[in-house]
């Protein structure tokens, strides 16, 4: 099925192709940790996420081996997506941004990231 989301303001959209959501992925890395946020358990191939980006919304932070990369819109401070540090360049999404899923009530399973 197709999935939308976005960013809280709009300035960073994103679309792809994929199963339905009916669980997600929580990490307990020390980005992850502070972030809180419900990833999509799939990972998303780079060619599949269509991202849409206002001209200079999109920033991308890095650290330790700077393979992940955490992308955030610079105007509300959300995340929508990272690349992973297992499948550099592919994406896992936020879905909490994703347009008709309440994050909030699926369950989810705790990767062990903090380990890698
Ligand atoms: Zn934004």
């Amino acid at each position: 099925m197709q999935h939308k989301g976005s960013c809280h303001c709009g300035a960073v959209t994103f679309e792809f192709e994929g199963p339905e959501i009916t669980a997600g992925l929580k990490c307990n890395c020390s980005i992850c940790r502070r972030k809180g946020a419900t990833m999509t358990e799939y990972v998303i191939s780079q060619n599949d996420l269509t991202i849409t980006a206002i001209a200079g919304a999109l920033s991308t932070y890095e650290f330790g081996s700077c393979v992940a990369k955490h992308h955030f819109c610079n105007r509300c401070g959300i995340y929508p997506f990272h690349q992973t540090l297992r499948k550099p360049g592919d994406y896992r999404v936020n879905i909490g941004c994703l347009e008709g899923i309440d994050s909030t009530t699926l369950p989810y399973q705790v990767f062990d990231g903090a380990s890698l």
